[in-house]
């Protein structure tokens, strides 16, 4: 085994996800999160945004459905076996990726230290003919890639981070959600079920039959490219 081949497989064991919405995780890397809980990782969820948006129903209140979003991300952490979930609770459909965003990734990823981060992509891909992609999303995905480089490592930066005794920490790999340029597979095969579980959890956002359909459609394209029934794709950036 060449040292190269070590460094591709270091002896990881803490994973988080930084995501705009409360769903957005189960939609996109659920596989590769309850795999990782399987194998003992300890997982920290973090979504920045209140989900107070995402409901037709005329009957429903802001403030009811982030209750009810709360809600449905914590019972799918539990049944993909997360550690923790942190709500920062931004107003949803509004997210910018400011100073004050970044801080607070910077935070969780101080306070929980994880070797992998995955965050969604922020560019904007026309290369779906169908989706345009949630500003919140790239939005999301720009204010975590900063807090990994260089904010989290750097200790003069947002030093009342110091002060609440969070100390500087370096992310060994993000994992961007971006599949124009995936270089990562991940093998989800035995762990679909879970993974369409912890969707299912969203019973606000969708439905049992949406969620068989699209999780096992997307994952079998995926696995298609590189021999796995069901894979999650990931481009992969290691930090050193
Ligand atoms: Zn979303």
């Amino acid at each position: 085994m060449s040292p190269e081949d070590v460094k591709e497989d270091p002896p990881y064991c803490r994973g988080m996800v930084v995501m705009a919405h409360p769903d957005d995780a189960d939609w996109v890397c659920s596989g590769t999160v309850a795999k990782w809980c399987a194998q003992g990782w300890e997982v920290v969820y973090v979504l920045c945004t209140d989900g107070s948006k995402g409901s037709d129903d005329p009957e429903m209140t802001g403030p009811r459905l982030t209750e009810i979003r709360h809600q449905e991300q914590l019972n799918a952490g539990k049944l993909l076996g997360l550690r923790h979930v942190v709500f920062l609770d931004y107003p949803d459909a509004a997210l910018q990726p400011t100073l004050e965003l970044r801080r607070d990734i910077t935070r969780e990823i101080r306070r929980h230290r994880p070797d992998v981060l995955i965050c969604s992509s922020p560019v904007r891909s026309f290369t779906s003919s169908s989706y345009l992609g949630h500003p919140d999303h790239f939005a999301a995905g720009e204010a975590t890639l900063s807090a990994v480089y260089p904010t989290a490592r750097d200790r003069l930066t947002f030093p009342e981070l110091l002060e609440e005794g969070l100390q500087p920490h370096k992310v060994r790999e993000v994992w961007i959600m971006d599949r124009d340029n995936a270089d990562q597979y991940v093998d989800v095969t035995d762990y679909m079920d879970t993974a369409i579980a912890a969707l299912k959890a969203h019973q606000s956002q969708v439905t049992e039959e949406e969620a068989d359909t699209y999780m096992r459609r997307w994952r079998s394209e995926a696995g298609a490219k590189v021999g796995f029934k069901y894979a999650e794709a990931f481009k992969r950036v290691r930090l050193g």
